[in-house]
């Protein structure tokens, strides 16, 4: 009697101790989510509020629609990390009226402010899902950047509703 008590008490704590290990493995981050200063093209498409900080907002219905003085190109929005980063993962997800406007866009690293001399770490082949995440794991660049963004193609008005950069854990 005694025995078996004992028994299922070894076996509860094991039971236990199997659980608390998978919790902590559930937990652990396959990749840390970066923040810095949000950059990019300054306004809002007729001063409309939809400036580059609503694409760190997280809100999927919010997203950046630059200013009728760029005519739709050029446009991006970016972080400064602070310091060099590697980047090991892209997430993003389009404004939901306009996907397409994504397509040609490119995601890139950059060791100054300026983006004088981008390096392309990503680039938009087809309209992505709308309402939900798309993940880039498989990047065209493994250097180290201080200034990362996304530049969005001619006539795409800067459009983009979420973005999210990730380093090794
Ligand atoms: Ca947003």
């Amino acid at each position: 009697m005694k025995i078996a008590f004992q028994l299922k008490l070894i076996l509860l704590c094991l039971a236990a101790g199997a659980l608390v290990m998978s919790v902590a493995l559930a937990g652990a981050p396959a990749s840390t989510k970066l923040t810095g200063k949000v950059i990019g093209t300054p306004g809002s498409y007729q001063n409309g509020g939809s400036t580059i900080d609503k694409v760190f907002d997280g809100s999927l219905d919010t997203f950046f629609d630059a200013p009728e003085s760029t005519n739709g190109n050029g446009c991006w929005v970016g972080l400064d990390l602070g310091k060099a980063v590697q980047i090991t993962k892209i997430r993003f997800v389009p404004r939901s009226d306009f996907p397409d406007r994504m397509i040609g866009g490119k995601f890139q690293g950059s060791a100054t402010a300026d983006f004088a001399k981008p390096v392309d770490l990503a680039v938009v082949k087809t309209s992505p899902d709308v309402g939900k995440w798309t993940d880039i794991t498989t990047l065209l660049s493994s250097a180290a950047f201080q200034y990362v963004r996304y530049l969005s193609p001619d006539d795409g008005w800067g459009n983009i509703a979420e973005l999210e950069f990730y380093c090794a854990p």
